[in-house]
């Protein structure tokens, strides 16, 4: 399906090679967490795989393999809203040029929060189960909910 992108790429730290570096658990009150390397100056503009994340920034050290339910993403439904990739903590909705293209699947972590924010009827996103085909969620969708009186 296009614009929806597989997980290929779920490295954590320990497949980064970066054991070394210091554990949540063991961060300092106060401590800056830098998301790139260097001056960040106008990293705005650039795309996603065009800026220098440093080994802090979960776009680096993923966290896609805690997921066990994913967002599927439905076209036919979405106004490009963007609710979802203001709320995405983990910047894995896709969107160029104010539409929205799919979903990030080696950065997303599954939690949610870009069904709960997803304002359509039904929702353009769902949550399924990770090993469930997208072709079949989609075949599936829930039909509009009528408004109770
Ligand atoms: S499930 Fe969470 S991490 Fe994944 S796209 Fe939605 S908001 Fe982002
Ligand atoms: S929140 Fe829902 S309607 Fe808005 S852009 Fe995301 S998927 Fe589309």
């Amino acid at each position: 399906m296009s614009g929806v992108h597989q997980s290929e790429d779920n490295r954590g730290i320990r497949e980064l090679g970066a054991e070394e570096l210091v554990g949540w658990d063991a961060v300092t009150q106060g401590v800056v967490i830098n998301s790139f390397e260097g001056d960040a100056t106008g990293v705005v503009e650039k795309k996603a795989e065009e800026r220098t994340y440093s080994d802090f920034s979960s776009y680096t050290a993923t966290v896609a393999s805690w997921r066990v339910i994913k967002p599927v993403y439905n076209r036919d439904i979405c106004i490009d809203c963007q609710n979802c990739w203001v709320w995405c903590p983990d910047t894995s909705i896709i969107s160029r040029d104010k539409q929205m293209l799919g979903i990030d699947y080696d950065h997303c972590k599954g939690c949610g929060v870009c069904v709960e924010v997803c304002p359509t009827n039904p929702k353009s996103l769902l949550m399924f189960g990770e090993t469930e085909d997208n072709e079949t969620a989609l075949s599936g969708w829930p039909e509009k909910k009528k408004k109770e009186k």
